[in-house]
């Protein structure tokens, strides 16, 4: 059964379609730019591939230039549209409505309408996605996937924040964490490389890329995450705070002279690894800077480290345990260096690596690096965020009958 993935920004439309019999990746790609000159980037599973300049004044005209693109010419995988089973698509935020996938209807689509003032900057774009996509594939199961559903299993002492509590009722202020899909996938294969069934772990998820948040997850439950309201919370990130002292806002708005909004954009843009280093939001320019002696790169790391290594302690705490930790995304899954020093800094509550081994752990390799003798398992999982939104749709589609 092939699953096409839909994940669209407000001027971009990235998919995949993945062949759920074999979980093969048969052809993925991205529209950018759309409503200007839009760029189609196309690539299929035997190689073949193509970047071209197309004009795409919509999210419709991009659907119909990736399916053209899946089914004709050159770069078809698929003899017809028929061949595709069902369409799955991510939406960053479903508030506190939405707590699993569902498919997709009328009214499932005014409730996603309904929480953007929760994610403005990216739940129109997926509305205006899945708008489209039900227009060109009108008879076939849509199904939405939430960002925010794995957390919602979080005890209310973990999302609520000391502010009055009328206005958690009045504006639904409250922590959220984001990358769900991502942290249940690895919760789940977490489960099946260490041969138990998720009820009996502990675990800590670091899903560690541009943006980053870390996740305690006790019996495959989300029980506390990093990120918060919004993306912003947590640990340092490529250009984004982190959480800091909420009176540093406010300060430097009345020092910078910044309005709410550019002081927004300035800790969602200006900060993080860029920020504290002055030299990139890219870690890999971080650790090669680090590694020549550069005091701005060898404090941006310490910074970075220690805040990881605090959640994590913070977590284990939270959970009276751990079992396994989790390192994956971009950084995670690419640096060996990081996931040493922490796990050094982790050796009291039992982690401990073989170094050699975690050296050899990159470019989108899954292994256990656990030292022999260590009390905690740890693993490095290649994070699969379109394949588990694959999933849940063909799960959501069973359930409804359909
Ligand atoms: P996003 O959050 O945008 O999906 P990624 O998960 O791709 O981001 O993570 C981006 C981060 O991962 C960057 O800081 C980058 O330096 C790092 N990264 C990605 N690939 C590699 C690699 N091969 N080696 C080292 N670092 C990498």
């Amino acid at each position: 059964m092939k699953v096409l993935v839909i994940n669209a920004g407000s001027s971009s439309i990235k998919y995949q379609l993945i062949d759920m019999d074999t979980t093969d990746v048969l052809a993925k790609g991205n529209c950018s730019r759309i409503g200007l000159d839009g760029l189609f980037e196309h690539k299929t599973q035997d190689g073949r591939k193509l970047e071209k300049n197309i004009a795409m004044p919509d999210h419709g005209a991009a659907i119909k230039v990736v399916l053209e693109a899946l089914t004709s010419g050159d770069y078809a995988v698929l003899q017809s549209m028929d061949e595709i089973y069902a369409v799955g698509h991510r939406i960053v935020h479903g508030g506190e409505k939405f707590k699993e996938a569902m498919l997709v209807t009328d009214d499932v689509i005014r409730g996603i309408e309904e929480v953007t003032p929760l994610a403005p900057l990216h739940n129109p774009g997926s509305v205006t996605g899945i708008k489209a996509c039900r227009k060109e594939m009108p008879n076939i199961p849509h199904v939405v996937v939430f960002d925010t559903a794995f957390h919602q299993t979080m005890p209310r002492k973990a999302y609520l924040y000391a502010v009055p509590y009328e206005f958690y009722e009045k504006y639904a202020v409250r922590r959220y964490g984001f990358h769900g899909t991502s942290h249940r996938y690895l919760s789940e294969r977490l489960a099946e490389l260490m041969g138990k069934d998720k009820s009996e772990i502990k675990a800590i998820t670091c899903h560690l890329g541009n943006g980053s948040s870390i996740t305690a997850i006790d019996g495959g439950k989300c029980v506390d995450t990093s990120m918060g309201f919004t993306p912003l919370a947590g640990i340092p990130m490529g250009t984004r705070t982190g959480t800091i002292d909420p009176s540093v806002v406010t300060y430097l708005m009345e020092k910078e002279n910044m309005t709410a909004a550019e002081m927004s954009v300035f800790m969602n843009k200006k900060c993080g690894f860029l920020g504290l280093s002055g030299i990139s939001s890219d870690s890999r320019d971080i650790e090669d800077a680090a590694q020549a002696g550069d005091e701005r790169a060898i404090r941006t790391q310490e910074v970075v480290r220690y805040e990881i290594v605090k959640y994590i302690g913070g977590y284990v705490a939270a959970m009276g345990g751990l079992d396994a930790l989790v390192f994956s995304a971009g950084i995670g899954e690419n640096n060996p260096n990081l996931r040493a020093n922490v796990c050094r800094q982790l050796a009291y509550f039992g982690v401990k690596i073989d170094e050699a081994k975690n050296d050899t752990i990159i470019h989108g390799k899954e292994a256990e690096i656990t030292a022999p003798g260590a009390r905690v398992r740890t693993f490095v999982i290649p994070t699969n965020e379109e394949y588990m939104i694959a999933k849940d749709t063909l799960a959501v589609i069973a359930k409804a009958g359909k």
